[in-house]
């Protein structure tokens, strides 16, 4: 088999949330290489790349016809020809294709499908799984973040924060990590039922139970039970997505958590609260996504405590670098299709771990059946992977994981309470 990108074929199909998202095959040397659907986002910063959706009245204007058109008739003959294995070189030809800063004319969702295409196929090339094919000493097995209770824009619940989640870092491996995780969600379903009825059980995009609940008190007094129930107490840290940009006042000028309006110093103080009555590990976008001032506040406030940027960073080294210069947050969340190709990603990785910074693997609110991500998070050898609780698509990549557990057998590290820190 050589290497030469022979044909690149994109379709829409249908995400996790049923919206349509764009799917792209690719081949090598004549030979189907590989599979690529494309995630998005729905609580989404707005400095992230931007997808083509063709708007109108039919499906909810989410349709995606011009984005698979674009790569069949724009992208494909661009990269025909080209080295499946040069993925930088394909990655600037999408990007010089596209023109824009953030790749609205070809549409990110375009790009992200045959960038991700040429990866998984390059890997099918080399014959190597697509962890290895990334980087020959990927060994760490994430730590992974469930998220347990879902709010905010991924649930119709009151609940501002978006994500409350358990972290298994005194588990011995990534499947025990899973058991603790699951035995606890067991207990949590028989709480809520218990409380509320049987419709407190209705999950939110991310297949954590989205409950009638308010604030911060309720929920964490309600999981924290869940996890005493559970037995594994000792075992677990919390971690959670505030998601902040999504309950601040942008007209305003503040934050309204509960029915309250908050200043800034008003939702540190909050967090300093959560974090003396509870192990807490991680909080993602505590703070709105353009108050860099305030999150260099709030991480040296918060000392001991992973800071993650979501929306604030998007995975984009320009908003990276402001970070670092101001000591805003110490870890980037990593979502590949918030840049748009996977070099632009990995250099966003490469740039945290060059200043100190963590990096945790992210899923998207609409995700498909590909679990990509979890070979990205084993091979940044990052410590974290946050991917989600029940359904398939979410479960898919814990699955995955699992195989590379098998395959990397006693090379495999879990680095359980050394999450943010697994290497060097
Ligand atoms: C998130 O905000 O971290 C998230 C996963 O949601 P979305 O994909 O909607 O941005
Ligand atoms: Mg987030």
């Amino acid at each position: 088999m050589n290497y030469t990108i022979s044909k690149v074929f994109a379709r829409e199909i249908i995400d996790c949330r049923g919206f349509p998202t764009v799917e792209v095959d690719l081949w090598v040397d004549d030979v189907l290489a590989a599979r690529a659907p494309v995630p998005a986002g729905r609580s989404t910063g707005q400095r992230e790349a931007v997808e083509l959706r063709d708007g109108g009245a039919r499906w909810g204007g989410k349709r995606v016809t011009k984005a698979v058109q674009t790569v069949n008739q724009v992208i494909a003959p661009a990269v025909v020809g080209m080295d499946v294995r040069d993925q930088r070189a394909i990655d600037a030809t999408l990007r010089q294709l596209d023109g824009t800063p953030d790749k609205s004319k070809l549409g990110a969702n375009a790009i992200v499908g045959v960038s991700l295409a040429t990866i998984r196929a390059g890997a099918f090339a080399a014959e190597l799984p697509l962890y290895r094919y990334i980087n020959t000493n990927a060994h760490i097995l994430p730590v992974p973040l469930v998220n347990l209770i879902n709010g905010g824009k991924l649930t119709s619940n009151d609940l501002e924060f978006q994500e409350f989640i358990v972290m298994p870092v005194g588990a011995n491996s990534l499947l025990e990590g899973l058991q603790m995780c699951y035995e606890i969600n067991l207990h949590l379903h028989d709480i809520l039922v218990d409380r509320f009825g049987k419709i407190a059980c209705n999950v939110g995009d991310e297949g954590g139970f989205a409950p009638p609940l308010r604030g911060l008190d309720e929920p964490m007094q309600i999981l924290t039970s869940a996890v005493d129930a559970s037995g594994y107490s000792k075992h677990i840290v919390y971690g959670f997505d505030a998601a902040a940009s999504h309950w601040y006042d942008w007209e305003q000028g503040h934050y309204v958590f509960n029915g309250e309006n908050m200043t800034r110093d008003d939702v540190i103080a909050m967090y300093a609260k959560l974090c003396r009555d509870y192990p807490v590990a991680s909080i993602e976008d505590p703070l709105m996504e353009d108050d860099f001032e305030g999150w260099a506040l709030l991480t040296s406030k918060l000392d001991g405590v992973q800071i993650v940027g979501d929306d604030l960073f998007t995975t984009n080294t320009t908003f990276i670098q402001k970070g670092v210069a101001m000591g805003a947050a110490n870890a980037v969340l990593w979502k590949f299709n918030q840049i748009g190709t996977l070099s632009e990603a990995l250099d966003a990785a490469e740039l945290a771990y060059r200043n100190g910074y963590g990096v945790q693997v992210s899923e998207r609110s609409g995700e498909t059946e590909d679990t990509s991500i979890a070979d990205f998070a084993v091979a940044l050898n990052c410590g974290q992977i946050k991917t989600g609780t029940t359904r398939s698509e979410r479960t898919a990549k814990y699955n995955q994981l699992l195989r590379i557990a098998e395959e990397l057998d006693d090379a495999a590290v879990y680095p359980g309470r050394n999450f943010r820190r697994p290497v060097g």
